[in-house]
């Protein structure tokens, strides 16, 4: 019954019933009157012709009863009588023999009283002896001015009400036919009205579930068509809309995801509602397990303070997580209204800027350190030779000697300095060539035999049998593969070897220089590409080594594409690899 159908049907049943029901009650109405005053006229007329046609000829009793019977009997249903002025029957169509009916009726008395009276519903018996409900109606004859006889004249009521049962039963017939055939016809009109509307309810229902590609027929150009047109307008508006938010969303999500910074997001209530792969990776945290306190734990923020902050307003720090430097930035976002509606977090890995910064320091204090320890020795020499060595011959050409050696150090290190600072700033232009790496090889182990001779050392290179081609500066390569061989010659006690050998992969050709020296341990392979980074420092210098030649060979091979690699054990050997990119025509 809560459907607008069954209401509109009920609607239209009991206005049918209402219309039919009075226009019902009307009729019978109507008919009664109508069939009273007929039925009236018809006891005057018979009241008439009584006086007119009977009373006229009235003569003694007995042959009048007679002829007032022959003249009037009509039907059990109609009597006619005729009463004296004292109201005793004179004459009766009821009865043929005496006792005649005695009548006490308000009709008689009123006629009696010189008024002509109706009178309905009085039950009494016809002349059969049944009961029968009468319509009466008495006048007075007046003789001479004087009412000398009564009239009473009545009617059977039976055939009138019959007539107006009648009526009735056919009226009731008709409600029922009517209601049964408004009920089909109001049916399938509340069905046709409300058809769309149940179509309109379902694809509503379906918008809501997402799905939005539905298009309703338009049948009608009335309001309910005006409304499905307008709908479909609607699906197919919001339809676009949703599809480029989803579109917008999926972008920002992507770009989000793939960002090298975290982000998160807070709403007002402090719950995390959106975290990006590297937040989840820099704050260690899966799903969306993360409350906004942990994270001011982590970081170290004052949780209120940033929920204080205004729009436009940014607070930032830096804090270690494992090995990692981050920096988290937090800035309020606002709604519509301008209103603050939550935190975005956006969280940085700094630890390469802090490296390099460390590197920087470190750098600064290395160069000073390094040089400042050949400026004392030059300092100190310099004075001593000013307050009079300068006159002993041979101790002043020794100073003077080791003055000089330490300048030359200096020089060294000034010149691998400048060298990687222009290395570093790209000042460095390349002359790359295709170059054979065989003659490359044979050149530096040639020149190295001799140097490594003098140490009692053995140096031996075994060629390949192919031609490796590279594209390579040679001088620059020539500078590595010096500084490599040196060095391994350089960290072997005497009497070792130093091997130069070479191997072919897919892509790279491959050098390997392998001595059986001091070796490197492995907490120091890592570093010992960095600048001024030596294992034994004292050694080293000692050695006229300035701890930069690796990181410059280093260097030098990234730029050609290539790259130097160290497997060494303390004690038992170094192995430097070099790798070198095929030369591709
Ligand atoms: P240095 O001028 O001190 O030789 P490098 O940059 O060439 O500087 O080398 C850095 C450090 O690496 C050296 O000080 C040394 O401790 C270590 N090293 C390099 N090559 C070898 C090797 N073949 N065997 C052992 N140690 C080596």
């Amino acid at each position: 019954m809560r459907s607008i159908k069954w209401k509109l049907v009920l609607l239209y049943l009991v206005i049918i019933f209402v219309v039919m029901l009075l226009s019902g009650i009307y009729i019978i109405v109507q008919t009664q009157n109508n069939e009273m005053k007929k039925a009236k006229n018809e006891l005057e007329q018979y009241a008439t012709r009584i006086q007119e046609q009977v009373l006229e000829s009235y003569d003694g009793e007995e042959n009048f009863q007679q002829a007032f019977r022959k003249t009037l009997l009509t039907s059990a249903s109609l009597q006619g009588n005729i009463l004296n002025e004292k109201g005793e029957t004179i004459a009766t169509t009821v009865s043929s023999v005496k006792p005649y009916p005695n009548y006490k009726y308000s009709v008689i008395i009123s006629a009696m009283t010189g008024a002509p009276a109706f009178s309905t519903g009085k039950i009494g018996v016809d002349n059969q002896g049944f009961l029968r409900e009468w319509l009466s109606y008495a006048t007075p004859v007046s003789v001479d001015g004087k009412i000398k006889y009564i009239i009473f004249v009545r009617m059977d009521t039976k055939n009138i009400k019959d007539g107006i049962q009648q009526t009735k039963i056919t009226i009731f017939t008709a409600l029922i036919f009517t209601l049964v055939a408004a009920s089909v016809l109001s049916y399938i009109f509340a069905r046709t009205l409300t058809e769309p509307i149940i179509i309109l309810t379902r694809r509503a229902r379906d918008l809501a579930r997402g799905h939005l590609n539905q298009v309703i027929p338009v049948k009608s150009d009335d309001e309910v068509g005006q409304l499905t047109g307008n709908f479909n307008y609607m699906a197919k508006e919001l339809n676009r809309t949703i599809e480029s938010m989803t579109r917008e969303k999926s972008k920002l999500e992507a770009v989000l995801h793939n960002m090298a910074d975290g982000v998160l997001a807070f709403d007002y209530n402090r719950n995390l509602i959106h975290a990006n792969q590297m937040s989840k990776e820099f704050l260690e945290f899966s799903d969306m397990n993360l409350s906004f306190q942990e994270l001011a734990e982590k970081t170290g923020v004052n949780e209120e303070e940033v929920y204080m902050l205004l729009p436009e307003e940014t607070k930032e720090t830096t804090f270690a997580i494992e090995d990692r430097y981050i920096n988290a930035s937090f800035a309020p976002y606002t709604n519509n209204e301008n209103i603050i509606d939550g935190i975005v977090v956006v969280l940085q890995d700094i630890t390469k800027h802090k490296i390099l910064e460390e590197m920087r320091k470190e750098f600064v204090a290395n160069v000073s350190h390094e040089l400042r320890t050949p400026l004392a020795t030059i300092k100190s020499y310099s004075e001593t030779l000013m307050n009079g060595a300068i006159d002993e011959r041979e101790i002043a050409a020794d100073f003077l000697k080791i003055i000089n050696s330490e300048v030359d150090r200096m020089t060294f290190i000034v010149k691998d300095l400048l060298q990687l600072s222009r290395l570093d700033s790209r000042q460095t232009s390349f002359d790359k060539k295709e170059v054979v790496l065989n003659d490359l090889l044979e050149e530096n182990t040639n020149k190295n035999r001799i140097l490594a001779a003098n140490k009692n050392q053995l140096l031996i290179y075994i060629a390949p049998k192919a031609t490796m081609t590279v594209e390579v500066d040679a001088q620059r390569i020539n500078q590595v593969l010096n500084n490599i061989i040196t060095n391994a010659y350089k960290y072997s006690p005497e009497g070792t070897l130093v091997k130069v050998s070479t191997e072919e992969t897919d892509k790279y050709y491959k050098v390997h220089i392998k001595d059986n020296g001091i070796g490197i341990p492995k907490e120091h392979q890592k570093r010992i590409f960095e600048r001024f980074y030596r294992v034994d420092k004292a050694r080293s210098r000692e050695m006229g080594g300035t701890g930069l030649g690796l990181s410059i060979a280093k260097e030098i091979m990234t730029e050609h594409g290539g790259n130097i690699t160290v497997e060494s054990e303390q004690d038992k050997g170094t192995i430097m690899t070099l790798h070198f990119p095929k030369y591709v025509k």
